[in-house]
């Protein structure tokens, strides 16, 4: 609920974004001490935020990376130093901002999460950064997927620490697990500094990060599969309008039951399994939502185009793909813990971030972090010209302009970037130019390997790239291209420099912009334009039966009520959004706070002598009995474990407890009541019943327990193998509530066990 406060600050803050003048200022007296610092031969950085460590950290950047801060990027420094996130358009150098940013709050002594949106960004930057860090005399460590636990240790020792948001995250429930302090990685959070802020802030705030165990093998369905592959769409079975759910017909019903010889209202675990099959084969389509590489099924990540490492579907769906995709199943786990990327990020302190899109997120920046928005000034003027949308009535209308519009600039030699929404179309799109004898490059999930030297190549004479969104968010194309060959940058920037076509809106603005700002980076000449058509997805979902005006001749959408059209389409789509974001939110927010009571339970306990006390006040004749004949030290280490193995077990099932009230309350807001309202009256004492049942289940095991022996032996089993994955949003919905439906499924099967 709103205060009346957080109202009138609303109001008085409008349009929402914080006033520069003070950071000016200290930019402004900065300048005075300039030629003063680069006489001196020791840097120190004096007071963080004064003029006198702007000075500083510009000649510092300066003297190591050969770059002299502009004063717009010590403005967004200053700004990010003050807990904000900056918004600075594509190409300003918020690396080197960001990173002075980081400094700053180093030098303070505390510790810095850099947080990025993928591995190769968080080892770039890191590595691009540390002569910089080194000369203020700081640490820096970065992390990747592939970082062994000494290694993420190492890191996160460092004075600021470079990683993807999903390893952070990774790390923080893998932390979850650990019995021995010895063994945990991540130290208590202090400062995230996020990059791309809006995307990871945002868009990825409701993302499901996953700690899973191994229990069963996985399950094949092949048969499944098999059958509803026979079915057809339309006759057996329906998609809905926003392609998130899939049921049969009377027919299809009909037909199932034949070819299963069962009643499908009299078996549910078939239903389930049906269900799974149809999503698989009707609503997941290869390409767009995953790609199959190496005999296995990758998740895209859909918001960045580009392959999610080692994330899965929940265990039935994942192995439904697999059966569509005629693979062997991989194994299946229950799930043990979860945070979202939201709750991932509240744990720190203090946040602050950077982005070329922020101030469209602005209101949710402050209602789910309170955070603000500094809109910084570029350091030269933008002059990329941005074309009005060219809008066609059919799709088939909109590819042949499109291919045309692409021949005739290509044939004056200007690079162009061309951005499509899925991974299908850019190989589409790929194959269109080739059948006319161009030669782009695609940059796409399958061969994010090579990224960087496409990326580089990207503003090269005569290039064409054709990009999922990858290319959208930091990277950095360089007119003329790669160490751009003497004369051919300047060549390019006659050409009118960079030339980026969208095949589509995007379902929000901020991604347009992103594309958009490919082009025209530091003041280069540069274009953009949006190709869109009545028989876009965008308006298919969300301006449905609303009719594109008609086309002139030439096939061209002129009457401004197109435009309209388009734009209230995504408003639409940005409107749903945030409320999904919301609701999420409103649900998990409780589920997460309990999350953070259990840990500092769990920390008390694995620190501390808080299991031991507990015991030894319960039960003291056992206590003594057990102290007497093996000593304090085993039988401390004993009632460690044991409330440890019952706290975490416990919250796996209030886990489970939780998603199933999650999805039974649906039922039960049909009844007018408050779905919120009713969640929470059972959430709650649920909660304080975990605590109990911890309490009752360590005082029977420590009764009965051998502690000499293994306690794995004797009912305190943990999971042998763990992995962790991501939650990727896609048109099947798996956001939170999603999620925690099959996780359900899974729980309620190993409670009855
Ligand atoms: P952003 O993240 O804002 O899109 P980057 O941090 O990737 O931008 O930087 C874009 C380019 O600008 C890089 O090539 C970087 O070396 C260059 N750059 C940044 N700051 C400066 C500066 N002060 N002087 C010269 N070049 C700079
Ligand atoms: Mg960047």
């Amino acid at each position: 609920m709103a205060s009346v406060r957080d109202i009138v600050r609303r109001f008085l803050d409008r349009p929402g974004s914080v006033d520069l003048s003070p950071y000016q200022r200290i930019v402004t007296e900065a300048a005075a001490l300039e030629a003063e610092v680069r006489e001196r031969e020791e840097l120190r950085a004096g007071e963080v935020g004064t003029a006198e460590f702007c000075a500083v950290v510009r000649e510092a950047a300066r003297r190591s990376l050969g770059e002299r801060p502009f004063d717009v990027q010590l403005v967004g420094t200053l700004a990010m130093l003050d807990g904000h996130v900056a918004q600075m358009a594509t190409g300003e150098g918020k690396t080197l901002a960001g990173a002075l940013a980081a400094a700053g709050f180093a030098l303070q002594g505390k510790q810095v999460h850099a947080v990025s949106v993928n591995d190769y960004l968080a080892r770039r930057d890191a590595e691009w950064m540390r002569p910089l860090y080194e000369t203020l005399g700081l640490t820096v460590g970065w992390i990747s997927e592939t970082s062994t636990p000494e290694e993420r240790r190492e890191a996160y020792r460092k004075d600021v620490t470079y990683a993807a948001v999903s390893e952070l995250g990774f790390d923080v429930l893998r932390d979850r697990l650990v019995t021995d302090p010895a063994d945990l990685i991540v130290p208590a959070p202090q400062v995230a500094l996020v990059d791309e802020a809006d995307s990871v802030l945002v868009d990825e705030a409701r993302v499901p990060l996953v700690l899973a165990g191994a229990a069963d093998p996985g399950t094949a369905v092949p048969e499944m599969a098999a059958l509803v592959r026979r079915l057809s769409r339309g006759y057996h079975y329906k998609v809905d309008q926003e392609g998130r759910a899939v049921f049969l017909t009377t027919k299809g019903t009909d037909t199932v039951e034949k070819a299963l010889g069962v009643d499908l209202y009299q078996d549910p675990g078939v239903v389930t399994g049906l269900n799974l099959a149809l999503h698989a084969h009707a609503l997941l389509t290869r390409d767009v939502d995953y790609i199959v590489r190496d005999g296995r099924v990758h998740l895209i990540n859909q918001s960045r185009g580009r392959v999610a490492l080692l994330q899965r579907w929940p265990d039935g769906l994942q192995a439904a793909v697999e059966a569509k995709e005629k693979l062997p199943a991989s194994e299946t786990g229950e799930i043990l813990d979860s945070i979202t990327i939201q709750g991932l990020l509240r744990r720190y302190p203090q946040i602050c971030g950077m982005t070329g899109t922020a101030l469209a997120v602005g209101e949710q920046l402050r209602e789910f972090y309170d955070l603000r928005v500094a809109v910084v000034p570029p350091n030269k003027p933008c002059v990329r010209v941005d074309e009005p949308d060219r809008i066609f009535a059919t799709a088939e209308r909109k590819l042949e302009a499109l291919l045309e519009e692409i021949g005739d600039q290509h044939a004056t030699g200007r690079p162009i970037l061309i951005g499509t929404l899925d991974v299908a179309e850019s190989e589409r799109l790929d194959e269109a130019l080739r059948a006319r004898g161009l030669s782009p490059v695609v940059l796409n999930a399958k061969n994010d390997a090579e990224e960087a030297a496409v990326i580089a190549g990207a503003g090269a004479l005569g290039a064409i790239t054709v990009s999922t969104q990858m290319a959208g968010r930091g990277t950095d194309i360089r007119l003329g291209g790669h160490a751009s060959a003497d004369g051919s940058e300047s060549a390019v920037a006659e050409l009118g420099g960079l030339y980026v076509i969208g095949t589509g809106r995007h379902d929000s603005s901020r991604l347009d912009d992103q594309l958009r700002g490919r082009a025209g980076r530091q003041g280069d000449p540069g274009g953009s334009v949006f190709f869109v058509s009545g028989e876009d997805e965008l308006l298919a979902a969300y301006a449905p039966g609303e009719p594109m005006p008609d086309a002139d001749a030439d096939g061209l959408v002129r009457d401004k009520r197109g435009d309209l059209l388009v734009g209230h389409a995504q408003r639409v789509a940005e409107g749903v959004n945030l409320e999904i974001h919301r609701n999420t939110w409103r649900y998990t927010r409780l589920m997460e706070e309990q999350r953070g009571h259990v840990l500092e339970l769990r920390d008390r306990v694995l620190h501390g002598d808080a299991a031991t006390q507990a015991l030894k006040d319960a039960l003291p004749e056992r206590y003594n009995e057990l102290a007497e004949a093996v000593g304090d030290e085993t039988v401390e280490r004993a009632c460690r474990q044991i409330v440890l193995f019952h706290l975490d077990r416990c919250w796996t099932e209030h886990l489970g407890f939780l998603s199933d009230l999650r999805e039974g309350i649906h039922l039960r807001s049909l009844g007018r009541l408050n779905p919120l309202d009713e969640f929470n009256k059972e959430a709650v004492p649920a909660y304080r019943a975990l605590l109990d049942e911890v309490e009752q289940r360590s005082k029977e095991t420590f009764e009965t327990v051998d502690v000499t022996g293994d306690l794995a032996d004797q009912g305190l089993k943990r999971p042998t193998a763990t992995w962790t994955y991501l939650v990727q949003d896609n048109p099947f919905g798996s956001d939170w509530d999603r999620v925690l439906q099959r996780v359900a499924g899974v729980l309620k099967r190993r409670r009855k066990k």
